[in-house]
């Protein structure tokens, strides 16, 4: 058999954890190719709330959900993640099933705006208060720039020291792979 690589294994957990109808955070929308997996898997009654820091990838993505036919089912902030509890309505409070971070730069953009660590620890906190037990949020972390491996070092540290009463938290990682290829985070609320 063939180990499941990084990405798809994301897609995967992303499948399972989410029925049409639900609620899920793309929480770095970049291009928007998370927040169309995402606005398929919740179907025409869910609702995807997508975050991101640069306009271009607000319009971008804007454009392909559009494209899609699927805006309708997505609300995109031009806003950082660390906000999301006070912007995800109250209705959906208790009620997100699944987030998505694919943390570091875009490729293709401004490589100086990068995720943060204090930001998106700021953000998992939220998340893990907001959504719903068994939730899952997953954090594809790329650490092959100087940033990232800073982010890497804080989320492993903080994700370490989450109570296990609070949460599970799985670490899924290619250990003899070259050139410091993304690996995958999970953490499912409890
Ligand atoms: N999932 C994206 C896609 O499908 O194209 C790629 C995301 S890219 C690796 C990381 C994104 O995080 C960038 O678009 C960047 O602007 C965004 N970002 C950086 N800081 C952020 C923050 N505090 N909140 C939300 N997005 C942020």
């Amino acid at each position: 058999m063939k180990l499941e690589r990084i990405l798809p294994f994301a897609k995967k957990l992303l499948e399972n954890a989410i029925t049409s109808g639900d609620a899920a955070v793309d929480a770095t929308v970049g291009n928007g190719h998370d927040t169309l997996f995402l606005a398929n898997l919740v179907g025409e009654n869910g609702t995807v709330y997508g975050f991101d820091v640069q306009e271009d990838a607000i319009r971008t993505s804007t454009e392909k959900l559009n494209q899609h036919g699927l805006a309708n089912r997505v609300t995109v902030f031009h806003a950082g993640h660390e906000q999301l509890a006070r912007l995800i309505p109250a209705n959906h409070h208790g009620k997100v099933k699944a987030a998505i971070f694919n943390l570091g730069y875009l490729p293709g953009s401004d490589k100086s705006i990068v995720t943060k660590p204090e930001t998106t620890i700021s953000a998992i906190d939220q998340l893990l208060e907001i959504m719903v037990p068994e939730g899952i949020i997953i954090l594809v972390i790329y650490h092959g720039h100087a940033e990232g491996a800073i982010e890497r070092d804080a989320l492993l540290h903080y994700c370490q020291e989450i109570d296990q009463k609070k949460a599970h938290v799985l670490q899924y990682r290619f250990m003899n792979q070259q050139n410091n290829p993304p690996f995958i985070v999970a953490i499912e609320k409890r």
